[in-house]
C-alpha cells in the first residue's frame, strides 16, 4: 500500500475508534485521535492544560484552535519520520471549520493527495442504544461496546474485572453528544460529501464486516 491518510467520521457509538485501531494495526499507521491528544495535553500544567481539565470535565468541547494546533504539532513531528506509512485521523473534524483547517494542514504537510474520508454510519436510535448500554471494566478501564458478542459478556474479557456503566454515559450527556453531532458534525460531513470525497460505510454490521467494507475502498 502507498502512503495513506484516513479520516474517520461517524456518530457517537459508531465504533470508529475500534476501526481506527484495526486500520492502524493492519497498515502500520499512526493513530492521531483528538481525544487522546487532549488527554495528554491536560497533563501539562500551564493555562491551557488546566483549563482543558475544567472544560472537558464539564462535558464541554475543546476549542477548535487548540485541536488544530495540537494536530499541526503532531504533523510537524511526523515530517521527521520519512518512513512512516501514514496515519488515521479520529475526531479532529467534528465541525466544519475544523474540517477546512484539517485540509489546510494536510495540504501544508503534503499529505493531501493521500487522504480518504470514511463515514461509519449508524442510525440515531442505534447510537443511543449503543451509548446507553455500553459498559466499562472497573479494573482496567476497557470499554465494552454494545455490539455482537460483547453484549453477552458478564466480566471483562481482558482481565476478568466487573463491568459497569461509564460515569459520563448518562442520558442527558448522551443526548447532548447526539445533538452536537446533528448540529455540527453533519455540516462537516456535507463538506466532504459536496466535494465527492465521502465514502459511506454501513456501521450497523459486525465489527469485522465494517472493517472489510473499509478495506474494499483502500489500495
Ligand atoms: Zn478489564
Amino acid at each position: 500500500m502507498s502512503k495513506q491518510v484516513i479520516i474517520l467520521l461517524g456518530p457517537p457509538g459508531s465504533g470508529k475508534g475500534t476501526q481506527a485501531k484495526l486500520l492502524c494495526k493492519k497498515f502500520k499507521l499512526k493513530y492521531i485521535g483528538s481525544g487522546k491528544t487532549l488527554r495528554a495535553r491536560q497533563k501539562v500544567s500551564d493555562f491551557t492544560g488546566e483549563k482543558l481539565i475544567k472544560v472537558l470535565n464539564k462535558g464541554g468541547l475543546a476549542p477548535s484552535f487548540v485541536v488544530i494546533k495540537l494536530l499541526g504539532d503532531q504533523l510537524e513531528k511526523l515530517k521527521k519520520q520519512p518512513k512512516i506509512n501514514g496515519f488515521v485521523l479520529d475526531g479532529c473534524t467534528r465541525i466544519i471549520h475544523e474540517a477546512i483547517l484539517v485540509d489546510e494542514a494536510l495540504n501544508w504537510y503534503e499529505w493531501d493527495k493521500k487522504v480518504k474520508v470514511f463515514l461509519i454510519n449508524i442510525r440515531r436510535r442505534e447510537s443511543f442504544n449503543r451509548l446507553t448500554k455500553r459498559r466499562q471494566c472497573k479494573k482496567c478501564g476497557r470499554l465494552i461496546p454494545w455490539v455482537g458478542e460483547f453484549k453477552k459478556l458478564k466480566k471483562c474479557y481482558q482481565c476478568g474485572g466487573e463491568l459497569v456503566t461509564r460515569a459520563d454515559d448518562t442520558i442527558p450527556s448522551i443526548e447532548k453528544r447526539l445533538e452536537e453531532y446533528k448540529k455540527e458534525t453533519l455540516k462537516s460531513i456535507n463538506y466532504y460529501k459536496k466535494q465527492r470525497r465521502l465514502i459511506k460505510i454501513n456501521g450497523e454490521q459486525p465489527i469485522e464486516d465494517v472493517f472489510k467494507e473499509i478495506l474494499k475502498n483502500i489500495k
